[in-house]
């Protein structure tokens, strides 16, 4: 047998060469952590199924923002739960709802974290679906019953303009009802935010791996006559990467200026493809589901948190994303900071 030419072990022999031939970097910036604002004041309320995520106030969130921003976070998305839900989602597009309270002292505490807002109406609906509903009934042919896509885009452009007014830097629709990028970009541009970039989920794919999150952000769709019981009929088959590229596609054709993929894990081929495909910054959400698998399996003391969380982070990152919705944000971006000192 010749003795084998390639002997790729030759550049893992110590830290110094393994770090010279590392192809791929997780910095704290590449980070958005998620963070979830209900009313009240001095309010933080722990989720249960994400341990160490809470509900905030947004006195309380300032705060929270500012101790990310000292361990490195300089980007949050901003997820709201307001006073009162009803059918229309009103709290979603009210100027001083949740999120524009929370923008702007979040802007005057911490002046250059980037702040972006989720848009969406699930957790605004007291049906707790994306999307205005049709009234049950009215279903004649070609009419479904479930959300009114066309409807709803007033709304969601309404919901961005309102986030812009309040000082947002980055808007981020996760509704996936068609035209809603184009709906927002023209929202915003008539009301004087041409510059305000769009963070489209444009692959957003349904499925069980949210479940923590609804408790948070207290959206999971409620049961009844005329409410569908899933968001199937406008987030994408887990099954489909083609219409993946199809969706990413049409947001950008409409003026998103960066996409997402999520969740991330489980979809990382979606991650590389849309990567390799288009050249504008790539988003991965590493979601709820993912992160509290981590935290259960960690708190069983069957694996290393700190180890399987950098990680997965950094494989997210090779995967082609170039900045991952994390809610280990904060715990990241210490351990990264702590290492470079
Ligand atoms: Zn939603």
């Amino acid at each position: 047998m010749p003795f084998p030419q390639e002997r790729p072990r030759r550049m893992r022999r110590t830290e110094a060469l393994r770090s010279l031939v590392r192809e791929t970097a997780l910095a704290p910036d590449d980070l958005v952590w998620p963070l979830f604002a209900v009313p009240g004041s001095r309010v933080r309320n722990p989720v249960k199924s994400m341990p160490g995520v809470f509900q905030l106030s947004v006195d309380e969130l300032a705060a929270e923002a500012q101790a990310g921003w000292d361990a490195g976070v300089r980007s949050v998305i901003l997820f709201g739960v307001p006073e009162k839900k009803d059918a229309a989602g009103s709290g979603a597009y009210a100027e001083d709802g949740i999120i524009p309270r929370a923008v702007r002292a979040l802007k005057e505490k911490v002046p250059g974290l980037i702040v972006m807002t989720d848009v969406c109406m699930c957790e605004y609906t007291d049906h707790g679906h994306c999307g205005l509903l049709r009234p049950p009934h009215s279903g004649g042919p070609g009419q479904e019953l479930g959300v009114d896509n066309d409807a709803t885009l007033e709304l969601l452009a309404k919901e961005a303009v309102a986030h812009a007014r309040a000082g947002a830097d980055v808007v981020a629709p996760s509704d996936m009802m068609d035209g809603r990028v184009a709906a927002i970009r023209e929202g915003l541009d008539v009301a004087g935010f041409p510059d305000l970039p769009i963070l489209s989920y444009a692959a957003k794919f349904a499925g069980a791996f949210y479940g923590p999150f609804r408790d948070a952000a207290e959206s999971a769709p409620r049961e009844g006559p005329g409410i569908p019981e899933d968001r199937k009929g406008y987030q994408m088959d887990p099954a489909n990467a083609r219409e993946a590229m199809r969706e990413v596609a049409l947001d950008l054709a409409e003026g998103a200026d960066m996409v997402m993929v999520t969740p991330a894990v489980p979809y990382l081929d979606i991650v590389r493809q849309v990567r390799d495909r288009f050249d504008v910054p790539v988003a991965a959400y590493h979601v709820s589901g993912e992160y509290a698998m981590i935290k259960a399996a960690a708190r069983a003391g069957w694996i290393d948190e700190e180890r399987v969380m950098l990680e997965t982070l950094l494989c997210i990152r090779r995967a082609g994303a170039d900045f991952v919705l994390t809610y280990y944000a904060r715990d990241a971006a210490r351990l990264l900071t702590g290492a470079r000192r």
